[in-house]
């Protein structure tokens, strides 16, 4: 073990004298954190990863399950970890004791450390009473059986909401326009679908050419539009608004509204989220930094929380001594849409008017816009095309299978969209005959990596395919399966 265990009765590791670095999470920023680190700092950080789960799932992908277009993709931590010339502890931080430089688990092991990151995300509410709340865990029950019903014309109108206070919104948008075609697909007597959100246009914090983009694609899929609009509760048919009004809904469904996790011994605001500087340091605290959706950051988003974790990273190699000039949080933002057909890629920056030097503590208001203009385009904007745009961790999960460790890059746009779809209709085609190709000579290896390549260009695979994959993984591992064959 890594992190010296104290009042444990484990064994005690001897560590680089000063560089024990204790990362608490399991998910985008403690995994980013980690690799940014590892890249940062070469071996001379001893790396300890303190994670409640023995797996990372991107939660990002998970709004394609119900569709039956894949997986949330599932990566045991232990296999990141020990990539990483690190050590996993799998534990649940319950307290930081900071002037002792010791974390505290809830069964009691009490960890020292000389840097501590803490990553723990955030924590679900209930947006409004009566919601359907898409939680992007255990196979979300709730929302099945909703879509079943609908296919089956047991609701009339279905309203999604993006929910007041915290939280992503881009996910309820993919969840409308997938459910649209899933109906469709599936011969659904109408149903009127609708999205209803406090925004002044949808996904605006992308600027105004996504905000465009995405109220064409909610039009042409027969999706109505409510924008200004926060819930209040859904009751017999009727999703009331705040300030009065209604929209007519069977069902709402919406994400979880967050909150921060408020752990004794660090300073929180009065949600719960962690305050941090633009280097991550936790307020107050020499050698406690913080990143990703657990802090006071009103952007709640994978990719930021991997820009947050890339810059507490180096502020830590920094304090380490491995490195000058650690570079702050410069926040850019930076959205995989998925669609249905081909997915949308949204990236803006920060807008001009406010003071770089204040972004991760003075905070933007959580409408504001990251740029006027933004950008959107059907081209990726960025390579490998993964779903969480995390500079390390990015390319970790998009790499073609077997090779190691990269950043992901940013791409200059194209500015043909119909030319870029014919290309990617191409190219997806192309992976898609490479593994069936590879499949039909049992080669199982190159074929799930020719789905990778397909899995890349379109964020989400065709159904048939997602099935063909978990039959190819099955043969790979030695168990087929003759439940999905044929
Ligand atoms: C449906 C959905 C779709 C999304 N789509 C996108 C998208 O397309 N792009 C994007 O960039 N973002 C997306 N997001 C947002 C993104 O998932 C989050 O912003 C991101 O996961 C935040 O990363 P994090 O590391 O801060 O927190 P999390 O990913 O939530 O990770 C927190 C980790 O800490 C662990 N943990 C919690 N408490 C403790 C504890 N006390 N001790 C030890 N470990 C603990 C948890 O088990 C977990 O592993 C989506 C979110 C949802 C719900």
């Amino acid at each position: 073990m890594n992190v010296r265990a104290v009042g444990h009765t484990g064994s005690v590791m001897a560590s680089h004298p000063g560089s024990d670095v204790l990362i608490a999470g399991g998910g985008v920023a403690a995994l980013e954190g980690l690799l940014a680190l590892r890249a940062q700092a070469g071996q001379a950080a001893v790396i300890t990863l303190l994670a409640a789960e023995s797996d990372f799932v991107l939660r990002a992908s998970a709004v394609v399950e119900p569709f039956s277009r894949g997986h949330a993709r599932r990566v045991p931590l232990r296999e990141i970890v020990e990539d990483h010339g690190a050590h996993l502890e799998v534990g649940v931080l319950a307290a930081v004791e900071p002037e002792r430089h010791l974390a505290m688990t809830a069964d009691g092991r009490e960890l020292h450390y000389d840097r501590l990151l803490v990553a723990l995300g955030a924590l679900q509410a209930d947006p409004f009473p009566g919601a359907t709340v898409f939680r992007a865990s255990d196979g979300d029950p709730a929302f099945l059986e909703v879509l079943a019903q609908a296919v089956a014309g047991e609701h009339g109108a279905l309203a999604f909401v993006v929910p007041p206070g915290a939280s992503w919104a881009l996910p309820l948008y993919e969840l409308a326009l997938l459910t649209s075609m899933h109906l469709a697909e599936h011969g659904a007597p109408p149903v009127e679908l609708s999205v209803v959100t406090p925004e002044k246009h949808p996904l605006e914090i992308f600027g105004r050419r996504a905000a465009d983009e995405v109220e064409r694609l909610l039009e042409q899929a027969q999706i109505s539009l409510r924008t200004l609009s926060r819930a209040r509760a859904l009751e017999g048919g009727r999703l009331s608004l705040e300030g009065g009004g209604a929209v007519h809904a069977d069902r709402a469904v919406s994400l979880p509204t967050l909150v921060g996790p408020k752990l004794p011994g660090l300073p929180a605001d009065g949600l719960g989220f962690i305050p941090v500087d633009e280097h991550g340091r936790v307020a107050g605290l020499a050698d406690v930094f913080a990143a990703g959706d657990c802090t006071s950051f009103p952007v709640k988003q994978g990719g930021i929380a991997a820009q947050q974790a890339d810059a507490a990273a180096a502020a830590i190699a920094a304090s380490l001594g491995l490195l000058t000039d650690p570079p702050p949080f410069r926040p850019v933002l930076r959205g995989l849409l998925l669609t249905g057909s081909s997915p949308r890629y949204f990236r803006a920056e920060p807008g001009a008017g406010r003071e770089p030097a204040s972004v991760a503590i003075d905070a933007p208001a959580p409408d504001a816009r990251f740029s006027g203009e933004g950008i959107s385009t059907r081209s990726a904007l960025w390579w490998p095309p993964s779903k969480v745009a995390g500079s390390h961790l990015g390319f970790w999960l998009g790499r073609p299978r077997g090779t190691g460790d990269g950043e992901l890059e940013d791409r200059f746009v194209r500015g043909d969209d119909a030319a870029a779809d014919a290309e990617w209709q191409a190219a997806l085609e192309l992976a898609l005959l490479m593994a069936e190709n590879e499949a039909r000579f049992g080669d199982w290896t190159a074929a799930l990596r020719a789905l990778d390549s397909a899995q890349a260009l379109t964020g989400a695979l065709p159904a048939e395919w997602a099935q063909r994959r978990d039959l190819w993984e099955a043969e790979l591992a030695g168990t087929p399966r003759s439940d999905l064959a044929g």
